[in-house]
């Protein structure tokens, strides 16, 4: 795919992208369900003084799981820990993180799917019981001990609910979905994020961006950032919706947001499998990409659009894909 002009960013920029992420509830658009069923969650452990119930957020990638945790954090002024599941490859890991906790303190573990099934259940009485079953030594002589733990809350991220098992999932008591923005609150984010950056964004750009956003604010502030070079390297002042689509034709991002990844897969599927159904190894195969981008970056999307459907037999595009591909290469 054709890079942007300033893929490299200067430490400042890092400090400034990282600077985007909401800080505030205010600042947190959108998701207005899950923002009000937290306020309250977060209201009631605040009046009873209790640690907050473990929560587990899942949905595609980019839609704010790590910014809601950070804002809980702060609402509740404790400390997070964030860790993932690929990281806590043993138990071991696991209690050197959980044993250092404050009461209250929130522990929050991206790709929870991910967990080895050792330490996923090593997690269960510390969720319950807040203790931790240690086993010392080897062998005949090895022999378990129980540490007790503060009370803390579990934070769990995941882009595949269905991979938790079903005790698992039973040991939250808050559970949500978080669900793809609506162009509206994508435009919200942009200019507010604009602002942030110094950089003037009509209302006709936000739009255009927001469009090609894929549902997501991690994809939109990402876009923002790439007209945001182009607007740099041309001279210009602002960001139009013309702007907006010449910065993004040259990037090969459409009108849709679908991007080379998207692309190439769509046409696989129609040019060489007739539409499918084609099995998800012979895509990544043939595409050079690992079977889980696949399945949780690229794939989401296109089935949220009508594009793609995933069938017992394989992966099949629909008419929708086929036109939009036509038009697109007319
Ligand atoms: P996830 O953990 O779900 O992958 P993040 O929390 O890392 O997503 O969010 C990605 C980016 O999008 C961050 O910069 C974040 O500030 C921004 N973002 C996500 N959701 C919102 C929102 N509702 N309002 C404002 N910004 C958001």
């Amino acid at each position: 795919m054709t890079q942007a002009p300033s893929q490299l960013q200067t430490p400042e920029e890092v400090e400034l992208f990282s600077n985007l992420r909401a800080q505030t509830w205010a600042e947190f658009y959108g998701q207005d369900t899950v923002k009000k069923s937290l306020t309250i969650a977060i209201e009631a452990a605040r009046n009873r003084a209790e640690p907050l119930d473990h929560l587990l957020l899942y949905g595609p990638p980019g839609l704010g799981k790590t910014t809601l945790c950070h804002l809980i954090a702060s609402e509740l002024n404790v400390q997070t820990k964030i860790t993932s599941g690929t990281a806590l490859t043993k138990v071991g890991d696991l209690a050197a993180i959980i044993t250092n906790l404050n009461p209250g303190d929130i522990l929050f573990i991206d790709e929870i799917h991910r967990l080895p099934k050792a330490v996923e259940e090593t997690l269960y009485p510390a969720m319950e019981d807040y203790a931790l079953d240690v086993v010392i030594g080897k062998g005949p002589t090895a022999r378990s001990i129980r540490l007790d733990l503060p009370k803390f809350t579990l934070v769990g991220a995941t882009t595949k609910f269905g991979l938790l098992s079903g005790p698992f999932r039973d040991r939250f008591g808050i559970i949500h979905r978080l669900s793809y923005y609506k162009s509206l609150a994508l435009q919200t984010i942009l200019m507010r994020s604009a602002e942030k950056l110094h950089v003037r964004l009509r209302e006709s750009g936000a739009i255009a961006i927001a469009q090609r956003s894929r549902g997501t604010p991690r994809i939109a502030l990402k876009l923002l950032k790439r007209v945001r070079d182009y607007l740099e390297v041309h001279n210009q002042t602002e960001i139009s919706g013309e702007l907006v689509q010449k910065a993004l034709d040259l990037f090969e991002i459409d009108q849709l947001g679908l991007d080379d990844s998207d692309r190439r897969l769509i046409e696989l599927i129609i040019g060489k499998h007739q539409g499918g159904p084609v099995g998800l190894s012979t895509l990544a195969a043939a595409l050079n990409e690992d079977t889980v981008t696949i399945e949780e970056v690229i794939e989401p999307y296109l089935m949220q659009i009508g594009f793609l459907k995933r069938t017992t037999q394989g992966r099949m595009t629909t008419e929708a894909a086929k036109k939009h591909l036509n038009n697109s290469n007319a």
